[in-house]
């Protein structure tokens, strides 16, 4: 993958297609080409960042201000209620470009992204896990 082109460069360069459903200045939403349900979106930003932790707070602004539009339109689209908004970091990133899905959703419409070994933890290693997490901040 090292030398490999960045699709979503390539996008936003205009040198491979895509679907874009909004261009604004820093930000785009596309068309997810294996989409999980219709209408599921990809916002990306124009720089190619890598990850959640390379965004800058103001990009990060517009970035969600671009999902909040996504749903919208989904919403009044497509007329489905909900929305599942999501990003992988690393690990399951296929594209190292940070891209946050935006899948509609319907109610009943089966799709989730729960692990099926989830057991529910006690409050004393809630803490225990929220304490070292603000501790890194
Ligand atoms: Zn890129």
């Amino acid at each position: 993958m090292k030398n490999e082109p960045c699709p979503f460069c390539a996008i936003v360069s205009n040198h491979l297609k895509a679907q874009v459903i909004f261009d604004w200045e820093n930000t785009m939403a596309i068309l997810d080409h294996r989409p999980i349900a219709e209408g599921h979106c990809l916002v990306i930003p124009k720089l190619h960042l890598v990850d959640v932790t390379d965004i800058p707070t103001l990009l990060g602004g517009e970035i969600q201000a671009l999902i909040s539009t996504v749903v919208k339109s989904q919403r009044a689209a497509l007329g489905t209620p909900g929305a599942m908004v999501m990003n992988n970091n690393v690990v399951s990133q296929h594209v190292k470009h940070f891209h946050a899905h935006v899948i509609p959703r319907r109610i009943g419409d089966g799709i989730s992204i729960l692990a099926k070994n989830r057991p529910r933890q006690g409050t004393a290693h809630l803490e225990e896990v929220s304490a070292k997490l603000r501790s890194q901040i």
